[in-house]
Order: C-alpha cells, then structure tokens, then sequence
C-alpha cells in the first residue's frame, strides 16, 4: 500500500466528493522550498521564522531578512505562503528577544509578547516581509504566534497593514484565543490553529516534558472542542481556518480537522501522500461524522477509536 502511495501522481488534496482541501508545507528555512515543492505542496502554511536566528546574537537587519523571505517567496509563485513572525521563547529561545531567566518560560513572555516588548524587531520583520511582498509574485499572508486575545489580534492585525502586509491574521496556539473566536474572525484575515501548543496550553502539560507526554495529543477531545469553536467561527463569516500543527500530518487526524471546519491543512511535506490518500477517501458528511463521534467520545484514544470505527449512520 505504501508503494501505491508513493507511486500515485501528485494530486491537489481533495475528499472524496471532490472537495478541495489545500495541502501546504510547513517549512523552517528557505532551502527546504524545493523539496516542498518536489512533494507538491500547494503553498506555505507555517513559514517558522525564527528557526534562521536561533543562532544570532542580534536581531537580524531588515536586508538579511529581507532576502530570505523572498528567497521563500519566490518559489512559490501565484501560491500561498504563510510567514509567521518571530515565535520566540520556550522551546524556541532567541536571545535577542527572550532575555530574563524565567521560571516558567510556556507561560513567559513569548511569542507576540515578546514581539511586542520590543517592537522595532516586530516593526524590522513586517517591513522586510513588506518588500519580499513587493518583490515577488506569491500571495504572502502574515501571521502573529501566540496570540491571546482580540485586543492582541487587532494591535497585529492594524500594524501589519500599516506596513504594508496585505493579509494579516492570527496563530490559534492558546485556548483564550480559541474561546474568542466568533470575535477573533472580525479582527483577522485568517486564523491558523497550531495544536501543538494549544494542546500543551489545553491539557496544562509542558510540551518539552516526557513526564507527561501522554497528555500531549492532539486528538483530545477537549483540544477538537476548541477547534470546533474556531472552525465555527471561521465558517459563520468566511475567515480561513488552517491547520499547521503536527496534527494535520496525521491522516485520520486530518479528516476530523476538516470535519471540524479546517480550510487548510499544513504538514511537512513528508506528510503529504498519506494524508492525500486518506482524505480522498471520505466525502465531507464522512468527515463530519468522524468529527462528531471524536467530540464525543471522553478520551484522546476513545476519540480515535470512534474515527477509526468510521462513520455510523
Ligand atoms: C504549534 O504550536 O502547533 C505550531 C505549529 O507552532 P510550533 O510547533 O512552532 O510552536
Ligand atoms: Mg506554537
């Protein structure tokens, strides 16, 4: 079966009624784009910034990101790519932007915090994202990490556009966000839900802990709930609503999300001929139904037991 997955020819993602599901790529350097490509990714999903300066002292200089970014850009022409500004912090510290020494750095000042702590470094990225816009042909759509609030959504939202970024939206990584949504998708262009972090903030249990990595599963139905509350909302005004946790690389997982109202699912590339054949292989009412009988089960492995069941009714 693997064979017959590897050999079958690059097709958009779609369901089984035909429906299309974009597939775009999760990347963490502009040398990974052709490789995405090669795998036909559809576009960028999650364009994680901060991976090119993990190793820098100081912030980088509006020239060097600049290059990068359409270095990223340009190998996507006509398509979708998703940037997503410096997610600093925690698992991903940059010492330009993450400082202070603290206790509990989940729950520390990160993400858009920092950003906004220390926001000429915010202001330097937009602007270099800015010209990589004008210099290229692909659709870039911005987005904020670790976004708590509406309040924090239009403070991104309104800066992004003052610089010159045409579609700005929000990460939904923590459960506060999640809970706002119906108010969130007046603020945003588009929202994406990383469930890594919404289901380490879900289930209160550090992501970088093997203690307590057990509790570190997307298919919660607590960590669906929420994104049941975003695809809702995105739905009721039609905001896009991505993925681009490691959740939407697992294929079942994958069919649920769009059951639960995910316009996009972004993976490493790796993921993408698996998740296409399962996707295909159920229409929306499928996906739906697996979707409801995930939200009601009371577990992580009873909501994947009830998908793997298949539909009822
Ligand atoms: C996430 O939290 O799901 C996400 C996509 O971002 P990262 O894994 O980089 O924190
Ligand atoms: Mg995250």
């Amino acid at each position: 079966e693997l064979k017959a997955i590897v050999n079958a020819p690059i097709t958009d993602g779609a369901l089984a009624d035909g429906e299309k599901v974009p597939l775009l790529a999760n990347l963490g350097s502009p040398k990974d784009a052709a490789a995405a490509v090669a795998l036909g990714a559809e576009g960028v999903g999650l364009f994680r910034t901060e991976f090119l300066f993990l190793d820098s002292k100081t912030a980088p200089t509006v020239e060097q990101q600049q290059a990068d970014y359409t270095a990223v850009l340009a190998a996507f022409p006509g398509k979708k790519v998703v940037v997503r500004c410096l997610d600093a912090g925690a698992d991903k510290p940059l010492s330009f932007l993450n400082d202070a020494e603290e206790e509990n750095p989940a729950l520390g000042l990160r993400g858009l915090r920092a950003l906004r702590a220390n926001e000429e470094i915010l202001r330097g990225q937009l602007t270099a994202l800015a010209g990589a816009q004008a210099a290229t042909e692909a659709e870039l759509w911005v987005m904020a990490p670790m976004v708590a609030d509406v309040e924090e959504t239009d403070y991104f939202v309104t800066l992004a556009k003052e610089l010159g970024i045409r579609v700005a939206g929000v990460m939904a990584e923590i459960p506060s966000l999640a809970l706002m949504a119906d108010q969130v998708v007046g603020s945003a262009d588009f929202v994406s839900i990383g469930t890594n972090d919404l289901t380490q903030y879900t289930m209160a249990a550090d992501r970088m802990l093997g203690s307590v990595a057990a509790y570190q599963d997307p298919w919660h139905p607590a960590v669906l709930r929420l994104v049941k509350m975003l695809g809702d909302a995105g739905r009721s005004n039609s905001t896009p609503v991505g993925v681009c946790g490691e959740a939407a690389a697992d294929p079942l997982l994958a069919v649920v999300l769009v059951g639960l109202g995910a316009t996009s699912l972004s993976m490493t590339p790796a993921a993408f001929a698996e998740v296409r054949a399962e996707l295909a292989r159920h229409t929306r009412a499928d996906a739906e139904r697996l979707a409801a009988a995930a939200l009601a089960a009371p577990t992580a492995t009873a909501a994947r037991e009830a998908a793997e069941a298949g539909p009822v009714g």
